[in-house]
């Protein structure tokens, strides 16, 4: 077999060994049934199993009674930033955004090309470096809901709680932490993903709503565009993506498998307290961004004392097997996104290597 490297790419990002083992074993031959997934009809009794299965099994892991609808839908997170206002974005109602990094930017902005929005808090002046505070008296009175990004992948930063937003209804992109911990899901309204970082590959984008929201979702717009469309279809409207949805099932069972989210919490906080460690206990030589009550355990972000050896650290680490190192394009510095799927031991190399390229440049 080759040799696995460690893999702390934001997105697309790692994926259960297992997981892909399974599919490369069923590829050809799915169950026996003599054909690919790839090859099978949307509309066969496999395909409907497995989406309903799916959908089953992530309210079960999430911890959500009956009442919401799984939505499986396409176009990525991004499209979640346009269908959410499109649905529920009245004339004369407005949108509540808090703004805490560059997803929520560009959510508000999707939703400012549809209807009235509000922007409720903001972290932009503090370079995002914190989760401003939130109160329903900061939100516009009468408003269509409240959209939060719950963790930013970008930033390294992610509420430590669910904010009070009082009766309008709550909606989080949970792309970057999804199934990462355990949380009072009951709160939201809805709250969706794109699979890429905590479900499975790219390709699907997951939407849970919950049904007495849903009934007031727009009527006007593209049938295609409606949340109704794809509730009142299990998701088979059209054509789903099948593979993908696939591979979240063989992600959930594994998830499953780990003993659910309470214990991926923790694993997960184990994980990034290693590296938070290094940065903390380097004497300045590492720096960390983000305030440590808000600090991500999925997207762990820093800067180097020296900026000018950031290239050195990434090149070094490329070298001794590790993946995904740099920080986004869009701001520069280090990264390492240790999601559900990423082990315990690529942590634990990790900072290993931290402290010895310290030790080395320091
Ligand atoms: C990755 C990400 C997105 C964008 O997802 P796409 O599937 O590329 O559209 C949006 N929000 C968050 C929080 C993300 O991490």
């Amino acid at each position: 077999m080759t040799k696995r490297r460690y893999n702390f790419n934001p997105g697309p990002a790692a994926l259960p060994l297992e997981v892909l083992e399974e599919a490369q074993e069923q590829f050809v031959d799915f169950q026996e049934t003599g054909i690919s997934l790839l090859e099978m009809s949307h509309r066969s009794r496999t395909i409907e199993d497995l989406n309903q299965e799916t959908q089953q099994l992530l309210l079960s892991l999430l911890g959500l009674p009956n009442g919401y609808e799984v939505l499986f839908m396409g176009g990525g997170a991004s499209t979640q930033f346009a269908l959410l206002p499109l649905n529920f974005l009245n004339t004369n109602q407005t949108a509540n955004y808090v703004l805490t990094g560059s997803f929520s930017e560009k959510a508000y902005k999707e939703a400012s090309y549809v209807g009235l929005t509000h922007i409720a808090a903001s972290s932009k002046d503090q370079q995002w470096r914190s989760i401003p505070e939130l109160s329903a008296d900061q939100l516009a009175p009468d408003s269509a809901y409240t959209h939060i990004t719950m963790n930013n992948t970008i930033e390294g930063s992610r509420y430590n709680k669910i904010p009070e937003v009082g009766s309008t209804p709550l909606v989080a992109d949970m792309t970057s932490e999804i199934l990462s911990r355990k949380l009072d899901l009951e709160r939201f309204s809805m709250i969706y993903a794109g699979a890429q970082k905590n479900l499975g590959p790219a390709g699907v984008t997951v939407a849970i709503i919950r049904e007495d929201w849903l009934e007031k979702a727009s009527k006007t717009i593209p049938e295609i565009m409606r949340y109704e469309t794809f509730a009142k279809n299990k998701s088979l409207f059209n054509t789903p993506p099948v593979h993908a949805i696939y591979m979240m099932h063989l992600v959930l069972k594994w998830v499953v498998n780990k003993g659910g989210v309470e214990q991926l919490e923790e694993l997960n906080r184990i994980k990034s307290a290693l590296i938070y460690d290094v940065i903390d206990h380097s004497e300045g030589f590492y720096k960390g961004i983000i305030e440590v009550n808000n600090r991500s355990h999925m997207n762990i972000t820093w800067r180097m004392a020296n900026e000018g050896i950031e290239r050195q650290f990434i090149e070094e680490s490329e070298a001794n097997g590790f993946e995904g190192l740099a920080g986004h394009r869009s701001v520069g510095g280090l990264r390492a996104s240790a999601y559900n799927a990423v082990p315990l031991e690529a942590c634990q190399a990790l900072a290993d290597f931290m402290v010895d390229f310290a030790r080395r440049n320091g």
